[in-house]
């Protein structure tokens, strides 16, 4: 998708839920909503502490999920039934149980509480980014 508005010279825009307070997710653009269909998330590794989610994930649901393995995702926005973790990743979100993620974590932000992203940039390529770490590769469509 992104090889097809590459050549058109359009600009892509992510989104989750919308609920940011600056217009973030306005613009001239092609607009991928991930609260569509990226909502999977993987059951808790309760060694590893983690969980993986895809972007469109709501925030309290990737929650809901951890809390099987006794965990929590510190960041929760007041819109935190709606907003999802690409949108906190894109805004690094923080809330009110945030504060008790940073007395249990590494920090109260969402970059605080993130352990790798998978990330497809505009030129094509699949990253996959990580405190002090970046491995990729090309991708063509
Ligand atoms: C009433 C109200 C209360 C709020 N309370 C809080 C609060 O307590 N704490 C707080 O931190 N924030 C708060 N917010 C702000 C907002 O809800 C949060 O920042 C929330 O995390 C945004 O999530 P979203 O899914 O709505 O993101 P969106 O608004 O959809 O997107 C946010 C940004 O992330 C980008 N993005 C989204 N998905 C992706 C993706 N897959 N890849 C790359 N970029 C992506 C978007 O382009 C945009 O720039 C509040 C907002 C409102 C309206």
């Amino acid at each position: 998708m992104q090889g097809v508005c590459r050549e058109h010279d359009a600009p892509i825009l992510p989104r989750g839920a919308g609920t940011s307070l600056s217009g973030e997710t306005v613009n001239e653009a092609v607009v991928v909503d991930c609260s569509r269909h990226l909502t999977r998330i993987d059951a808790p590794d309760e060694r590893a502490r983690l969980i993986r989610a895809e972007p469109g994930a709501i925030n309290e649901k990737v929650s809901e999920h951890a809390g099987r393995a006794g965990l929590v995702f510190g960041p929760d926005p007041s819109t935190h039934g709606y907003c999802t973790i690409g949108g906190n990743v894109g805004n690094n979100s923080c809330g009110m149980h945030s504060v008790q993620a940073a007395f249990e974590g590494d920090g109260a932000r969402t970059s605080d509480n993130v352990h790798a992203l998978e990330v497809l940039t505009y030129r094509g390529q699949r990253l996959r980014v990580s405190r002090g770490a970046i491995e990729g590769r090309a991708q063509t469509s």
